[in-house]
C-alpha cells in the first residue's frame, strides 16, 4: 500500500480575538494514511477534530508541522491554488451539508465540474452512477429544501464524490442524521472504502468510528492512542472503542 497522507508535527495555536489568550488546539499530530485506507479519528467535542480536519482540506494552515499528500507539501501551495488543489484531490462531507438552495440537486452536485470546466458529456457520465449508487437518480431535479437530512447527506457525498477525489474527507457525517439515517450513511461509507476509496472522518460517536478499519482517538491536541479492527466484526469492534475509552478515562482519574 502507498502512502497518501502524512502529518507530522502539526500544531495549530489560534489567538483569541477577544481575551488575546492561546488556544493550543493542536499540540502535536502526528500519523499516517495509506491508499485505500478508512480511517476515524475520535475525541470529545473541543479536541481539535475539525481543526486538524480543515488543515487537511488545505482551509487553513497549521502554526507548524508538515501536512503531505503524496509528495505534495501544503506548505509550498500558494493560496491562489489552494480551491483548485481541494477540488483536484479532496472530497468534504460536512455535518450540516452545505448545500446551495437555489440550485437543484444535479447542479449542487456537478458544481464542482462545472468551476473545473469538465466538458458537458463527461460530467453527465460520472453523474449518472454515482447517483445510482447514491440512490439519489430520482432526486436530480429537485431542490435541497424538498429532501430528508439523509437525502441532503446523500447529495453531499454525491458533490463530494464526483471529482474522484484521492482522500474524502468528513467532519461529523452522521451529526445531524437520526440513528436509521446515520446507519445508512455509515453503511455507504463502508461500501465506497471497500470499492478503494480512501476515507478520512472524524467523529465524537464511537457507534460511527466503529465502521473504520483504523481509530484514532485525540485529545488536549494529540493522538494519544489507536485502535485497529483486525478480523472483528462492527460490534466488536464498538466493544473494543468502548473498553478503550473506559480504560482511558480511569487512567486519567
Ligand atoms: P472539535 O471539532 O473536536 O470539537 P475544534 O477543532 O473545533 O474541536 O476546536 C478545538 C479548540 O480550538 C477548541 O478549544 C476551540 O474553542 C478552539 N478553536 C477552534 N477554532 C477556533 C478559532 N477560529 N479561534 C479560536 N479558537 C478556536
Ligand atoms: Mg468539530
Amino acid at each position: 500500500m502507498s502512502r497518501l497522507l502524512t502529518v507530522k508535527n502539526v500544531k495549530k495555536v489560534y489567538q483569541s480575538r477577544f481575551s488575546g489568550q492561546l488556544v493550543h488546539a493542536l499540540r502535536q499530530i502526528d500519523f499516517t494514511i495509506d491508499e485505500g485506507e478508512y480511517v476515524a479519528i475520535m475525541g470529545e467535542s473541543g479536541s481539535g477534530k475539525s481543526t486538524l480536519l480543515n488543515l487537511i482540506a488545505t482551509l487553513d494552515k497549521p502554526t507548524s508541522g508538515l501536512i503531505q499528500l503524496r509528495d505534495m507539501d501544503f506548505n509550498r501551495i500558494l493560496e491562489k491554488e489552494a480551491a483548485n488543489f481541494r477540488r483536484d484531490h479532496l472530497g468534504f462531507v460536512f455535518q450540516d451539508f452545505n448545500l446551495l438552495d437555489t440550485f437543484s440537486v444535479k447542479d449542487n452536485i456537478l458544481l464542482p465540474l462545472v468551476l473545473s470546466r469538465t466538458p458537458y458529456p463527461k460530467m453527465e457520465a460520472r453523474l449518472t452512477p454515482l447517483a445510482a449508487a447514491l440512490g439519489i437518480s430520482e432526486l436530480l431535479e429537485k431542490y435541497p429544501y424538498e429532501l430528508s437530512g439523509g437525502q441532503q447527506q446523500r447529495v453531499a457525498i454525491a458533490r463530494a464524490l464526483i471529482t474522484q477525489p484521492e482522500l474524502l474527507l468528513a467532519d461529523e457525517p452522521t451529526g445531524a442524521l437520526d440513528s436509521k439515517t446515520s446507519n445508512q450513511l455509515l453503511q455507504l461509507f463502508e461500501r465506497l472504502n471497500d470499492n478503494g476509496q480512501t476515507i478520512l472522518m472524524v467523529t465524537h460517536s464511537s457507534i460511527a468510528a466503529s465502521h473504520a478499519q483504523r481509530v484514532l482517538f485525540i485529545k488536549d491536541g494529540q493522538v494519544f492512542h489507536q485502535l485497529y479492527r483486525g478480523k472483528k466484526n462492527n460490534q466488536q469492534f464498538l466493544e473494543t472503542i468502548a473498553e478503550t475509552m473506559t480504560a482511558l478515562l480511569t487512567k486519567e482519574g
